[in-house]
């Protein structure tokens, strides 16, 4: 039995069957975006840890940062005992977040913790209990979280009852016959006739839909939602957990639509590999939270902040807003291509922004019915061939690109032709 299958057994034997398993692959190294299994082999890494390793496996100054942070402390707990690299990391994102009005910003561990202290937060400062969220949206796997997110199975199936007071409006996917105008008269409809604005104490979005399938939200639909959330003193709260940190190509994808949220979740990318998550939010309404109301006692650990320090420069110094940009346009026009040409007749649709970029796969270009299985063919093969990719979707027929930022161009051609002959031999 190889290593790889032996672990599979241990796995099955020790671990819920119900924690999504994607591959019999068990990574030992990784290196900016190449992989190894304890095989000893080799991957080219289009996942990037689900948008964490913006800036590559183990990049060297997140290492060094770490390994000195190591060498001092690990572990106090900022809310009895703080230090200031936490300060320092707040400090940072009040600059970066858009918005050009004072700003706070606390640390929690995974992104469904941010969102639900988002939630907590909005409810706080407006003294209202409703929430609009999109369909298709994923906001995480805690209950509010859970609640707030679009698709029922497998998120939500048997872990009722859900939190009260969540409502879930269509988002704006022309490609699937849903227009912005749709999308914006259906809010409308919402507000006049079901349920009255000033109950709404926020609107979550996401600015790219990420596991609901790289959609992005069209500029114009964001800035509409801004104006809505302004006249009815609604909070705009932007999901920026996997868009953020230049993912997109700019550091926060709001940034595309030139419109800032009252709250803004971030987590993934923020620590190039470390758990951490932030919220950041219009100062005026983070000083609405009663003592003691958020944190926790791993929020904001040493380590995870010297490495979001350390993530943070290295976006700035190597310029990875740009080469985000350059990732992105590199593989969409060659997904275009392909889309193009003869041979693929099941690619439906290529889309995405920045390094965020989507193939979405089809029975028919006529009728786009989902084929799921063919996704899941490709991305079996395509690790086989030494090619780690991700899937995506409501209906899970979408393959989704994301590699580390920092990827070298070769490894990116690399993968690429790999995800060529996977289509083939799918
Ligand atoms: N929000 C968005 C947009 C996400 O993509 C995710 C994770 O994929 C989450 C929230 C939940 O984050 P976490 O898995 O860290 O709880």
């Amino acid at each position: 039995m190889s290593t790889n299958a032996a672990f599979t057994a241990r796995r099955a034997a020790a671990i819920p069957a119900g924690l999504s398993k994607h591959l019999d692959v068990y990574i030992e190294k990784a290196e900016n975006a190449e992989l190894w299994d304890v095989e000893g082999k080799r991957y080219i890494d289009f996942a990037a840890g689900i948008a964490v390793n913006n800036t590559g496996h183990r990049h060297p100054k997140v290492v060094e940062r770490v390994r000195n942070q190591l060498d001092k402390v690990t572990h106090t707990s900022f809310q009895t005992t703080p230090y200031i690299d936490y300060v320092a990391v707040c400090e940072k994102l009040n600059d970066l977040v858009p918005g050009d009005f004072p700003k706070k910003t606390f640390l929690v561990s995974t992104g469904a913790e941010a969102i639900e202290n988002a939630a907590k937060i909005a409810r706080a400062a407006t003294g209202r209990s409703a929430f609009v969220a999109f369909s298709g949206a994923f906001h995480g796997r805690t209950l509010m979280a859970m609640t707030l997110t679009g698709k029922t199975a497998p998120y939500k199936a048997g872990f009722g009852p859900l939190v009260p007071d969540v409502f879930h409006l269509p988002f704006p996917i022309p490609y699937h016959g849903i227009s912005e105008q749709e999308s914006l008269t259906a809010l409308d409809r919402f507000f006049r006739s079901e349920v009255d604005p000033t109950r709404v104490a926020g609107i979550f979005v996401e600015p790219v839909q990420g596991e609901g399938g790289f959609y992005p939200a069209p500029v114009t639909f964001l800035r509409t939602l801004r104006e809505i959330c302004d006249k009815h003193g609604i909070l705009l709260i932007a999901d920026e957990i996997q868009t953020g940190f230049a993912r997109t190509g700019k550091m926060f994808a709001m940034e595309h639509a030139g419109v800032a949220a009252d709250i803004v979740t971030m987590a993934k990318g923020l620590g190039g590999g470390f758990p951490i998550a932030a919220v950041t939010g219009r100062a005026d309404i983070m000083d609405k939270i009663p003592m003691g109301g958020v944190g926790s006692t791993f929020a904001g650990n040493p380590l995870s902040c010297a490495a979001s320090l350390a993530v943070m420069e290295i976006i700035e110094d190597e310029k990875l807003i740009d080469r985000a940009n350059e990732v992105g346009s590199r593989l969409k026009a060659v997904f275009e291509d392909w889309q193009e040409g003869n041979e693929f007749a099941c690619i439906g649709d290529v889309r995405g922004l920045g390094a965020m970029v989507a193939i979405e796969f089809v029975r028919d270009r006529e009728t786009r019915q989902p084929w799921p299985e063919l996704v899941k063919a490709i991305t079996h093969t395509a690790a086989e061939k030494g090619l780690l990719l991700l899937s995506c979707g409501v209906h899970g027929n979408v393959v989704r690109v994301l590699t580390p930022l920092t990827i070298p161009f070769e490894h990116l051609d690399e993968g690429v032709a790999i995800l060529k002959d996977s289509l083939r031999a799918a």
